[in-house]
């Protein structure tokens, strides 16, 4: 499949230009799109052979369920069978947004879409274009995050073209997006609100607005557990991971940058091919031919922004072995650890 490549101004573009992507979507095709968080591969979600391609062309477990994406907020009464309050006043105060509700599923939505559960996941983005595209589609569109399944999300368009080119329709490519972090998912159907991925709408943020929530506690963890269950079938499984091993080293700055010299020469003298992801602040610390700065300490939303590119960068540079400074665990750094240690697979180093 020769796969078209559509570009847009994120802002400024004539809505006739998503046309041809509409049809794509109602005919039953892949359209990849720019979200607030990160690009998402789109198809309608009521047809259970559409959302049976976004499987395939992500090689994604079958059990692991689609994000359903409206532009009305209304939509969410046609896809959920029960609204709670809470509900009402979370997509009141964060819709559209980096924020995704699970709700009782209505009868409508197919078990391809979500991964045979009961209940339902819903977004409405704040991103022009994929507002645009599924207003003027009229269609409900299930889209997880567009990249091949275990691989970083992605955060450009030619993330996108890298994973899935030649396995889908079209790629809109809207230019970079703004968060860099899939939202945050929060579950309704239980009496005090889960968080079953923490993102840019932080456990502070939701707390305003519905006063007790709780952390599913297979995500609330520098470790792995492998006796909890995470309550989002995709958390479960290894993700965001580069190929080389990626290790995270906490403690005092001062000692984390000296135990990474150490390691990095180890490494090095058996031959490996090594990188550093480091800060601005701290990347004149580390030899210049292998450090890499993911943003700057003083704004998390720059280190979340930076994550993916810099993940995705470690394996065209064929890095082997890659050393990580780590994060505050606290509001958007929670999102930030959690990816990190998942793509770490829990590896983390005290300095
Ligand atoms: P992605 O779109 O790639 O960010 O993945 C969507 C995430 O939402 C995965 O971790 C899913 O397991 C989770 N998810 C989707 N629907 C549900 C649901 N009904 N219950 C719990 N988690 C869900
Ligand atoms: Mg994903």
């Amino acid at each position: 499949m020769k796969t078209k490549i559509l570009q847009v101004h994120p802002e400024m573009f004539q809505n006739e230009e998503l046309r041809e992507a509409c049809s794509i979507l109602q005919s039953d095709g892949l359209v990849a799109f720019p979200t607030e968080t990160v690009y998402g591969l789109g198809a309608n979600a009521l047809h259970r052979e559409a959302a049976t391609k976004i499987y395939e062309a992500k090689g994604r477990p079958s059990d692991n369920p689609l994000i359903i994406h409206i532009a009305n907020r209304e939509s969410i009464y046609e896809l959920a069978s029960e609204v709670p309050a809470k509900a009402e006043a979370l997509a009141d105060a964060f819709w559209p947004g980096p924020l995704t509700m699970i709700l009782p599923k209505a009868e409508r939505v197919p078990a391809s879409t979500t991964g045979g559960l009961d209940t339902v996941a819903i977004r409405m983005p704040s991103h022009p274009v994929a507002l645009e595209l599924i207003r003027q589609s009229g269609v409900y569109v299930a889209a997880p995050s567009a990249n091949v399944s275990g691989r970083p999300s992605p955060t450009r368009a030619d993330h996108v073209i890298e994973d899935l080119s030649g396995r889908i329709d079209m790629i809109i490519d809207g230019g970079e997006v703004g968060i860099g972090l899939e939202s945050t998912i929060v579950d309704l159907t239980t009496e005090i609100p889960l968080v079953l991925r923490p993102g840019y709408i932080t456990m502070d943020m939701l707390r305003d607005v519905v006063g007790e929530i709780m952390l599913d506690p297979a995500v609330d963890s520098r470790e792995r557990k492998p006796d909890i269950v995470a309550k989002a079938p995709g958390m479960k499984y290894r993700h965001y991971a580069p190929k080389g091993q990626l290790i995270i080293i906490e403690g005092e700055i001062q000692r984390v940058i000296s135990c990474i010299h150490g390691l990095v020469q180890e490494k090095q003298q058996n031959g490996y091919r090594v990188a550093v992801i480091a800060t601005e602040e701290t990347k004149g610390a580390y030899p210049a031919d292998i450090v890499y700065s993911i943003g700057s300490r003083k704004s998390e939303g720059s280190i979340a922004a930076g994550l993916y590119d810099i993940l995705r960068e470690m394996d065209h540079l064929g890095a082997e072995y890659i050393f990580a400074e780590s994060f505050e665990d606290d509001s958007l750094g929670q999102a930030i650890m959690n990816r990190m240690l998942k793509a770490a697979g829990y590896h983390l180093l005290k300095a």
